[in-house]
């Protein structure tokens, strides 16, 4: 069983990357954001309740989001491993997680970094269309869909989230630099952290990810 965790900055690629991995090695999503989205697309209670968060560019509280997580890691529906991405996002959400794992008796193979300088960051950030159907995700510049403003995969017309406005991705910024960054160091004295240069091409990074993976 392989169980990772993807890390780094709004926009650093942890979404294109963890689709590629998924399928290089057959693992189940646990994306927190994703699940977020979806449940507000659904108009659920917990949608309600995170949207107020998500559209400022704020992290939801640490008891709702542990919570979820564990309602599906509990399940254990997931026979290869799984890959986290999005999540944990602050010292007590890795705690939870740590905390978690241990009652499945269960832990992490690594955890990539995939590293990012702000300026491009933004850059990415401002071209990201995603499609609201099926949730594939574009560039403007580097990934565009073959039509303009169409989802390659199932013709619905894409947005940007709104929480790629400027405003909210500064916000995110911040709020990874004194959330989230720590986490690095919590899991490099763990000796899981795995940092790639996430400044390259997507293929590359790709490729780069599962070179490191397969060294350990
Ligand atoms: P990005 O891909 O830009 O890093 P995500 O899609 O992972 O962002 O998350 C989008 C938003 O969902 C976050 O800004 C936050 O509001 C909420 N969210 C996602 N994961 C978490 C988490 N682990 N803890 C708290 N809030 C979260
Ligand atoms: P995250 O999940 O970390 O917020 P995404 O995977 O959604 O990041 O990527 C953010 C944006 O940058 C998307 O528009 C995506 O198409 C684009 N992108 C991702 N990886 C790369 C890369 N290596 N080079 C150029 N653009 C990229
Ligand atoms: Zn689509």
């Amino acid at each position: 069983m392989i169980n990772l965790l993807i890390m780094g900055k709004p926009g650093a690629g942890k979404g294109t990357q963890s689709k590629k991995l998924l399928k290089h090695y057959q693992l189940e999503h646990i994306s927190t954001g994703n699940i977020y989205r979806d449940e507000i697309k659904k108009g659920s209670e917990i949608g309600i309740e995170a949207k107020k968060y998500l559209d400022q560019g704020n992290l939801v509280p640490d008891k709702m989001t542990n919570d979820i997580v564990w309602e599906i890691l509990s399940k254990k529906d997931y026979p290869n491993g799984f890959m986290l991405d999005g999540y944990p996002r602050t010292r007590a959400q890795a705690e939870a997680l740590d905390e978690m794992l241990c009652r499945l008796e269960i832990s992490l193979t690594s955890v990539i970094n995939v590293d990012v300088e702000d300026e491009i960051l933004l850059r990415r950030m401002a071209g990201r269309r995603v499609c609201p159907s099926c949730g594939h995700t574009y560039h403007t510049d580097y990934h565009p869909p073959k039509l303009e403003g169409i989802c390659d995969h199932c013709g619905h017309e894409l947005i940007q989230r709104p929480d790629d406005l400027e405003e909210s991705v500064m916000n995110r910024l911040a709020i990874y630099n004194e959330k989230t960054k720590p986490l690095l160091d919590y899991y490099d004295e763990k000796n899981l952290l795995v940092v790639i240069d996430g400044e390259q091409s997507t293929n590359k990074v790709f490729h780069d990810i599962i070179s490191k993976l397969g060294e350990k």
